[in-house]
């Protein structure tokens, strides 16, 4: 069955054994009503040929064909030059479970059925992803090639339904990467692809050293460092692809200098120095002198913002000198920015290259974005990024039931059904609690503006204003010294540990830091920090007025976040969505192992049972009146008797049941879940 919507019984347990029988058939595309589910095969399946491209083309009807991504591509394809509406696919599963890898296939598909005449702009489209992977995506345990940015691509179309043009939007790129790697992990794919990729000559021109002779790539997974992997071919190819991106040799150049000054600044260490200060360690003095060589800064300048801190008040500079301590947390954030801001640049960059042009803006008649952004995530240690992360999940889904359960109530309606009597899981009171006014993000930018403010003030405050909340989601620690709280998910409780909540939100460079960065000799290196996060773009160069309004605005993380979130949730409203729920089959990325319980789980994150659920607390069973009377005919009539199918019998057989609650439509029978017992027990009776 390629729709398990279409099972008499839809439950958790059915649905996980229908996925695990397609999929040892090595189906793994599966319907669940609109929903399209992807098992990750792990392997090769001669699924994207253009044979099959061919197959999913023009008006073919759902069931003319096996199901498949490029249905879906091509359906919203047709949808939107039918009705001239915007559409949307909405692509969501833990890493690893083929989110990146269906965005793909679908702006490949897309690109396939709108005539694609292969222009520059079509192949630059195609062109995206191996440049963002390049710079956003990195090794992890779960996923060898994990984005670790979330991205919403959305292509401009003209009334023919030609391509006009591209956005693209991020989110929350994890850059505690470039200077802390997890066991078995690695960094950015960028850097290696520069250590050991870069030509002899510019390697050496920078500096650079082998892999394992620098600090923040040293701990690089060791799976990662046995494969045989062609770097320098990597290399070739991004320089090739940012060449034929219009991208310049010196910006290019400029851009491996910060990369690569970001391995030396890696490298510093420190010892103390008198006044409880520190001073760079003597044995680390080369790299200092290459860092400030490649950020065009003078030792003297690099030096003095890693081991000092200057706060302005009031006009006033005030000097701090760092100890040992605080000067290698001071290089981490300048790392960690200096990389960011490289990201930024780079999708500005390439949103300058894919926008409309000009003269055709006017011509732009409908859109189609692919949202591919991190699912719920529920680790042994939680922070703010991963309540950000489910905070974008819950909206998520909150939409997903919306629009599952708008198209549930369409459905009665076309069988002349009332269904305004029905409600939905509603999970806007979880929402309120992390993101309202007066909720958990509001409560930590309250805090983040004092200089007072800490973790442990914030905890507090939640405590004490969030445990009587509507939603009945926030438990405080039991112990008030304990910085923690959980937070009921509508996909499972996670507990945020808050310690560096309040630095993390406030993602501030000390104040001495941007100025002297702004006297670099690097015109790149001033560029990266004259230009404005912009909501948009990622990065746009602005007048110094409109900069210094929105950085007051837009002054923590989790503002600047909820301000993008809130644009997405905007942009996908306005859109017909298509859902694909991708699912990783087991943990070990291996091929031809299906992990009920673990695929179980995932269906529960991914709302999938929600959808379950809806349909439960509607008419879980739908019966077209022949199948109906056909099928309980024993209670209405004898066994060798062959009834009417029509509504009349059906209406019988109910009444003979003793059944209530049921509807009667226009050429179905509305059932509720627990009807189909009733109908077993009175079939036993009446055999
Ligand atoms: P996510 O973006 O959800 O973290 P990816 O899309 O990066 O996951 O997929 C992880 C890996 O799984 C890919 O690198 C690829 O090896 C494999 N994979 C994912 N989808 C497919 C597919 N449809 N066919 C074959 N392999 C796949
Ligand atoms: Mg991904």
């Amino acid at each position: 069955m390629d729709d398990l919507a279409q099972l008499r019984e839809l439950s958790e347990s059915a649905l996980v054994k229908q996925l695990s029988s397609r999929f040892s058939k090595d189906v793994i595309y599966t319907y669940i009503g609109d929903i399209l589910v992807a098992c990750n095969p792990y392997r090769e399946l001669g699924l994207y040929t253009q044979a099959m491209q061919d197959k999913y083309k023009g008006r073919v009807p759902r069931t003319a064909v096996a199901p498949h991504v490029y249905f879906v591509a091509n359906y919203a394809y047709e949808r939107m030059m039918q009705t001239k509406t915007d559409q949307s696919f909405v692509i969501s599963g833990e890493s690893g479970a083929g989110k990146t890898e269906t965005t793909k296939h679908i702006i490949t598909h897309v690109m396939e059925v709108c005539k694609a005449g292969k222009t520059i702009l079509e192949t630059n489209i195609l062109r995206l992803n191996p440049l963002l992977e390049a710079f956003g995506n990195a090794q992890t345990v779960m996923n060898d090639n994990s984005s670790r940015f979330g991205k919403y691509i959305n292509l401009n179309f003209d009334r023919t339904g030609s391509v006009l043009g591209a956005e693209l939007t991020t989110y929350l790129l994890e850059k505690s990467r470039v200077t802390h790697l997890q066991d078995n992990e690695s960094n950015f794919h960028i850097f290696y692809y520069v250590l050991e990729g870069m030509s002899e000559e510019n390697r050496s021109q920078r500096h650079l050293k082998p892999v394992s002779q620098h600090a923040y790539v040293r701990n690089t997974s060791k799976s990662a460092h046995n494969k045989k992997r062609n770097m320098e071919q990597h290399f070739n190819q991004l320089l090739d692809m940012m060449f034929n991106f219009g991208f310049d040799a010196t910006e290019i150049d400029a851009l491996f200098d910060v990369i690569s000054a970001i391995l030396h600044i890696g490298d510093i260490a420190f010892t103390p120095a008198p006044n409880d200060g520190a001073s760079v360690s003597s044995s680390s003095s080369p790299s200092l002198q290459h860092a400030a060589e490649l950020t065009g800064l003078d030792e003297q300048q690099l030096q003095s913002i890693l081991t000092t801190a200057v706060t302005t008040t009031r006009g006033e500079h005030i000097v701090r000198l760092h100890d040992p301590t605080a000067a290698a947390d001071a290089r981490d954030s300048i790392a960690k920015s200096l990389y960011s801001r490289c990201f930024a640049w780079l999708i500005s960059s390439l949103n300058d290259t894919l926008a409309c042009d000009a003269s055709v803006s006017h011509l732009k008649a409908c859109s189609m974005g692919v949202l591919d952004i991190f699912g719920f995530e529920q680790f042994e240690e939680n922070s703010l990024e991963q309540l950000c992360i489910n905070i974008t999940n819950e909206h998520l889904q909150r939409f997903f039931n919306q629009h599952i359960f708008e198209m549930e109530v369409e459905a009665y309606k076309q069988e002349g059904i009332d269904g305004s009597e029905f409600s939905y899981p509603d999970n806007q009171d979880i929402i309120f609690l992390c993101a309202g006014k007066g909720g958990i993000l509001s409560l930590l930018n309250e805090k983040s503006r004092f200089p007072q403010g800490s973790d442990n003030a914030f905890v507090n405050k939640c405590g004490e204003q969030l445990k009587q909340h509507r939603s009945n989601a926030f438990t405080p620690a039991r112990s008030s010294r304990d910085l923690k709280f959980t937070v009921n998910h509508f996909a499972g409780q996670v507990t945020y540990s808050c310690e560096g909540f309040l630095e993390k939100n406030k993602d501030k460079l000390a104040d001495s830091v941007v100025p002297t960065l702004l006297q670099s000799r690097s015109e790149f290196l001033v560029a990266l920090y004259t230009a404005q996060r912009d909501m948009a773009s990622g990065f746009k160069v602005q007048s110094k007025r409109r900069q210094s309004k929105q950085s007051a605005n837009l002054a923590t993380l989790s503002s600047f976040f909820l301000k993008s979130l809130d644009e997405l949730m905007s942009a996908l409203n306005r859109t017909m969505p298509h859902f694909v729920r991708c699912i990783k089959p087991n943990t070990d990325k291996k091929p031809h192992a299906f992990n009920s319980k673990a695929v179980s789980k995932q269906l529960k994150y991914a709302g999938v049972l929600e959808t379950v659920r809806i349909r439960q607390a509607g008419y879980a069973v739908r019966m077209s009146f022949e199948e109906f009377c056909k099928h309980y005919r024993i209670i209405f009539c004898k066994a060798h008797e062959q009834p009417n199918t029509d509504a009349e019998t059906a209406q019988r057989i109910l009444t003979l049941a003793g059944l209530k609650n049921y509807r009667i439509g226009t050429s179905k029978v509305f059932l509720k879940y627990n009807h189909i017992d009733e109908l077993q027990l009175a079939m036993r009776k009446h055999a």
